[in-house]
């Protein structure tokens, strides 16, 4: 049995791996000349450290992860903590796997080693450019390239997915009116005092900056959310600019905060987009094509989990293709039971993060609120059992 899978971002690649382990033969197309991550930090939840383990990437992962002992909530305003949840051991003995944190450029490095080890063919400066399926088939065209048909095609090509509107057709994504800013820096490159193992982040008025160790935590990597517009064509929207920038929108938040953005001179500006929650298992699979990562339900990053959940589509992708073995079953009717077992999970993420950012950015008697609760409650409400236990 052959699968095509659209995209070599993290989403696709962890298909790639989880449908060979499956006993699938796998062609995967990305459409850049190399593969290639943006320069970034990811946050990956035990549910997602487990199932990294589970691919056997434990050893590889701790090579270049940093795993920090705590998340630290403070307000950007006034530089005091509001709350706090432990990491580290903790998470490792509530759910199974530690809290990690990592370069993307890492984690794609490991899983993209994996894939080549299991046999993947891998078809770089090849784009998609359509399929058409049928009962028995489905059929992809890449440039001047013989057609090529497998038994399934995955969309993981990402935020402005093709696959997606060839299945789907229900246009681009929506912007969100948050811009994010990323920077990295060497630890050693900044002050003692603003050196940190910890994830921190910082709650404001319309802003939040989260920041943690990345590169077994040799580096700090920052991402700081505020709301504006962005002008023209959103689609890979990405551009340089300096810490001044984003010290204006900064403004009024406490020393501590602006001393680390002014700290690192050159940024990255992101828009953010994202769709509506997840409707129905319709949304992640028809017949023989299945959606996954962000082309099937791309999400504001307040949970940290976007990638997160990509691997766990891929993890249940992988749990369907091995049904092939079983001579009952059909391909429509595996990846059915991928879409039916992934849907809601992902909708909940996505309708969780959209509320983290009303959270992270209240104002008045919902900050009070929100500073009250976590004074109150504290740990019991940073934590999210429900997606750090695993689907
Ligand atoms: C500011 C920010 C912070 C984030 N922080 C976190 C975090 O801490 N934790 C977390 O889990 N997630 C986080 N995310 C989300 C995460 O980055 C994404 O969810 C994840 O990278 C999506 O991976 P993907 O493989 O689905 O898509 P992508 O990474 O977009 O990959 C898609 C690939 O498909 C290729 N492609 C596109 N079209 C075609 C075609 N026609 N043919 C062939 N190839 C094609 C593209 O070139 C690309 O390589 C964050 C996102 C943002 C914006």
């Amino acid at each position: 049995m052959q699968a095509l899978i659209a995209g070599g971002g993290i989403g696709g690649l962890a298909a790639a791996l989880a449908a060979s382990r499956a006993g699938w033969g796998v062609r995967l197309y990305e459409r850049a000349p190399v593969f290639s991550e943006v320069g970034a930090g990811i946050q990956l939840g035990p549910n997602v450290v487990k199932l990294l383990h589970g691919w056997g990437l434990a050893e590889g992962l701790d090579r270049v992860a940093a795993f920090p002992q705590q998340l630290d909530v403070r307000s950007a305003m006034k530089g005091h903590t509001l709350g706090r949840l432990r990491l580290g051991q903790t998470m490792r003995q509530r759910y199974g796997a530690p809290y990690a944190t990592v370069h993307r450029a890492d984690l794609h490095a490991l899983l993209l080693d994996a894939v080549r080890q299991a046999g993947v063919r891998l078809k770089l400066n090849h784009t998609l450019d359509r399929f058409t399926q049928d009962a028995h088939t489905v059929t992809v065209q890449s440039g001047d390239d013989p057609p090529v048909e497998a038994e399934v095609l995955v969309g993981a090509d990402g935020l402005w997915s093709p696959v997606r509107q060839w299945l789907l057709g229900d246009g681009p994504p929506r912007a969100t009116s948050h811009l994010a800013y990323r920077a990295l820096v060497r630890q050693a490159d900044v002050p003692q005092a603003l050196r940190s193992q910890d994830v921190t982040a910082w709650l404001g008025p319309r802003l939040h900056v989260v920041q943690y160790p990345v590169c077994g935590g040799e580096w700090l990597n920052l991402v700081a959310i505020v709301h504006g517009a962005v002008p023209g064509d959103l689609d890979n929207w990405d551009r340089g600019t300096e810490a001044q920038e984003l010290l204006s929108a900064l403004s009024g938040t406490c020393v501590a905060l602006q001393n680390i953005v002014r700290a690192i001179p050159a940024w990255r500006l992101w828009a953010l987009c994202d769709r509506s929650p997840m409707q129905g298992a319709h949304e992640h699979a028809q017949g023989r094509v299945a959606l996954l990562g962000d082309a099937a339900h791309p999400m504001r990053p307040y949970l940290a989990q976007g990638a997160g959940m990509a691997i766990e589509d891929a993890a249940e992708l992988g749990r369907a293709l091995a049904q092939a073995r079983d001579p009952a079953l059909d391909v429509p009717t595996m990846l059915n039971r991928y879409a039916l077992n992934r849907w809601q999970r992902n909708a909940r993420v996505q309708q969780r993060a959209i509320r983290n950012g009303q959270i992270f950015h209240a104002d008045g008697v919902l900050r009070w609120g929100r500073d009250l609760s976590m004074k109150l409650l504290g740990e019991r409400l940073l934590d999210v059992p429900w997606l750090y236990g695993g689907p």
